[in-house]
């Protein structure tokens, strides 16, 4: 059987540049209008008698090469369960082995999390009690920037000048699909009625949720812009409806609700680590807003194993915050907690799990963890770091 391979589906990249009996030689072919590119997703079939080997021939020409150092490939072969296969990165080409026996095998830089899922999951979430679906945003190429708003079940003391407002946002950069499969986590468990916790804090808060910032980057198998080529985490000083329409709305509707707690779920190419990125550099900041941040990430930490404290990007130097990214432009407009939190692309140093690396289930149980840990921000009862 001939091998051919096939990216013309949601979230695919690929371009294939040649192949032999047993081997095909591949590109990750950019973002549109940009030079982004990292994000790759296809499909192998003619693997059913022999091994082929597999070689993305441009990966040192990645937007994060050293992305490709100590990575396994997201694999499956009933697009059910993902697993990893085993890469090397190797004289600028990462290549790995695609064994005999299935039919057919895709694979991708992480577990894809789809327009037709992200869909689904909106029609089964919209039907709850206290739930309103917003179409916020109409973008580019037609798709829907999609809001939830989870409000209550009020209890008797119902005012909404004294209920908290908390935003949470993923996928600016469309290829970091962990960031979706987190909102999954995030969102049941918030709707979970029989669950203590998201009870209680849907009875003082608002929470206002976008699980997908960028869709048509999603569609396009993008790694970081939309289709006007905007990288949409820079874009939130002065985002504008021609190039930035996601950030433009959603911004504005974060001013009609105001902001309590935000957070902007990410993934990092390189780090094997779960961590969060505040905003110290903000001109706003001070030593209260500080030791919050610290108390939110030491709980966490507490909280969900997979978390860690010790590593992540260097601390923001006092007053050397980019506006333009979201979670600085929110904590300084706003006064509030904002935290990007990011995932790993690759697995978690501390807490391995080889057969699977950071996972979609690993990466929404992370997402439950945040609904205990937002509460005790909410409640005032995060956890002093220990000495
Ligand atoms: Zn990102």
């Amino acid at each position: 059987m001939t091998l051919t391979i096939n990216a013309a589906f949601d979230s695919g990249n690929i371009e294939l540049r040649g192949q032999s009996r047993d081997e095909v030689r591949l590109a990750i072919r950019p973002d549109t209008a940009s030079a982004f590119l990292q994000w790759f997703h296809f499909r192998l079939d003619g693997v059913r008698e022999r091994a082929v080997q597999v070689i993305i021939e441009n990966a040192s020409e990645t937007t994060y090469p050293n992305g490709w150092e100590d990575y396994d490939v997201a694999t499956t072969d009933d697009l059910g369960s993902w697993y990893r296969t085993p890469a090397s990165y190797i004289d600028g080409k990462l290549s790995w082995t695609a064994p005999a026996g299935a039919h057919s095998l895709w694979f991708a830089y992480f577990a894809p999390y789809s327009i037709e899922r992200h869909d689904r999951l909106m029609a089964r979430v919209a039907g709850e009690d206290g739930v309103e679906l917003e179409r916020l945003a109409t973008t580019a190429d037609g798709h829907s920037v999609d809001c939830l708003h989870l409000e209550g079940p009020h209890t008797g003391e119902r005012d909404a000048g004294s209920r908290r407002q908390v935003w949470a946002i993923a996928r600016q950069h469309p290829g970091e699909s962990m960031a979706e499969w987190w909102m999954e986590g995030w969102l049941e468990r918030l709707l979970d009625t029989e669950d203590a916790t998201s009870r209680a804090l849907r009875s003082m808060a608002d929470i206002h949720v976008v699980p997908n910032m960028n869709p048509d980057g999603t569609a396009r198998g993008h790694l970081r812009t939309n289709t006007c080529g905007s990288n949409l985490n820079r874009e939130w000083a002065e985002p504008s409806i021609e190039k930035s329409p996601e950030v433009y709305h959603v911004r504005r509707r974060m001013h009609d609700t105001g902001v309590d707690l935000a957070l902007d779920v990410h993934g990092d190419e390189a780090l094997p680590y779960n961590f969060i990125a505040g905003t110290e550099g903000v001109p706003g900041w001070n030593q209260t807003r500080d030791a919050e941040l610290i108390a939110f990430k030491h709980t966490l930490a507490a909280l969900n194993p997979d978390f860690q404290t010790r590593r992540g990007y260097p601390r923001n130097r006092p007053g050397n915050a980019n506006l333009a990214f979201a979670s600085n432009y929110l904590a300084e407009t706003f006064g509030c907690l904002a935290m990007t939190l990011e995932m790993p692309f690759k697995d978690t140093a501390d807490t391995p799990r080889p057969a699977v690396g950071w996972s979609p289930e690993r990466s929404a149980r992370l997402g439950r963890s945040f609904v205990d840990a937002v509460y005790l921000a909410l409640t005032d009862r995060l956890l002093p770091p220990p000495h």
